[in-house]
């Protein structure tokens, strides 16, 4: 229990944000791996992080430019990737992550580095574990910029799980595993469940705070000016209707948010999820410098290489639908026949509801319109 009248130290705040069982226990699974040889060697990148928490650890990767990389299988309190820059006259931060603890070690991170003011945090997206810290932000009068659509679903999609009844949530997910046909469904079924139970725990053990610098992306790309260090945010699509990316021209460095899975399966469920689009986008990052160096919202910091890898993944993902689509295999039945190959075997698939399944759903649905 925490004693208010003792104040709320640091240590209790942290404890009390990091007890999720059931999340952890997927996150657990999802180690990361070492940066591959180009990425440690590349002369931008420091060898040794300023700080690391083992959940997640800050390192250089250019000139003010600081990545912060998670590692789920020792603690969820980031969750997700983020970063700093830093110019001589103020500061962006990358990230609002899974828990206000988690931007408050970034914004800690920070403060080992730069007295600089912070002009403000940008959600690259508004899922939960880009989000759910930005009650860190609200309390310290840091602005949080975000896609202008950002606030709007935090709300429509978090507000509505809290205090709601556990079974109202779970139920239908439940159901699925009960009514399962075969043990891949079942266990694909399983492993939904475990993932929105975590969801459902992290926003009821959080308070919702909302972006309150909207970015139109009509109105995108704009200047970050933080004094000889200009940073570029601009919109693409692909991941979840609300993607923003921070450009750094001048150094090839990219904060890609959710748009880069590195070494994972993508996360496709989103409502506004384009397939099509992701692979769009992707495009566009390939044809990026080829000294490019990507922060990706999940998994270990990479360069072209990277990009070329989740490029994979998606083709792999669209030729084995395309062939099931072509021999008249119905959708429900499709999303579950996905084998993965034997080079994507050890990329995590954080739950396959939420990553393969609506994929393939999502790709029935553009080939059916065409
Ligand atoms: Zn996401």
């Amino acid at each position: 229990m925490i004693d208010l009248t003792k104040g709320f130290s640091r240590r209790q705040f942290i404890a009390s944000t990091s007890c999720f069982g059931a999340f952890y226990a997927v996150a657990k699974l999802i180690t990361l791996p070492a940066m591959a040889a180009e990425v440690s060697s590349d002369s931008r990148v420091s060898q040794i992080p300023i700080v690391d928490k083992g959940f997640a650890s800050v390192r250089k990767i250019g000139n003010g430019l600081y990545a912060t990389i998670s590692d789920p299988s020792k603690g969820n309190t980031t969750l997700c990737n983020g970063g700093f820059l830093v110019g001589k006259d103020a500061a962006l931060l990358v990230e609002g992550f899974l828990s206000a603890a988690g931007a408050s070690f970034q914004m800690d991170a920070l403060r080992l580095v730069s007295p600089v003011p912070v002009k403000g945090a940008l959600d690259t997206h508004y899922h939960f574990d880009h989000s759910m810290g930005n009650a860190f932000y609200g309390a310290n009068g840091v602005p949080i910029w975000a896609h202008a659509a950002t606030p709007k679903r935090i709300v429509e999609n978090y507000a509505p799980l809290q205090g709601a009844e556990k079974e109202a949530v779970l139920g239908s997910f439940e159901k699925r595993i009960k009514d399962a046909k075969s043990e891949t469904e079942r266990a694909h079924a399983q492993s939904d469940l475990n993932a929105i139970t975590g969801v459902y725990l992290i926003a009821n053990a959080s308070v919702l705070a909302l972006p309150n610098h909207p970015l139109d992306p009509a109105k995108l790309p704009m200047k970050f000016d933080l004094g000889g260090l200009t940073a570029v945010v601009e919109s693409f699509p692909g991941h979840s209707g609300t993607d923003i990316v921070t450009r750094v021209p001048d150094q090839n460095v990219v904060y890609a948010g959710d748009l880069l899975f590195n070494g994972w399966y993508p996360v496709c469920f989103d409502e506004k999820a384009t397939i099509s689009g992701w692979r769009e986008t992707l495009k566009k990052f390939a044809a990026f410098d080829k000294d490019t160096l990507f922060v990706p919202g999940h998994g270990q910091i990479c360069g072209q290489d990277g990009i070329a890898s989740i490029r994979e993944v998606f083709d792999d993902i669209a030729g084995q639908a395309e062939k099931m689509y072509k021999a008249g295999v119905p959708v429900e039945e499709a999303q579950h026949r996905y084998a993965v190959p034997d080079k994507f075997k050890n990329f995590p698939v954080f739950a396959w509801g939420f990553t393969i399944g609506p994929a393939i759903t999502k790709l029935y649905a553009e080939w059916k319109g065409m």
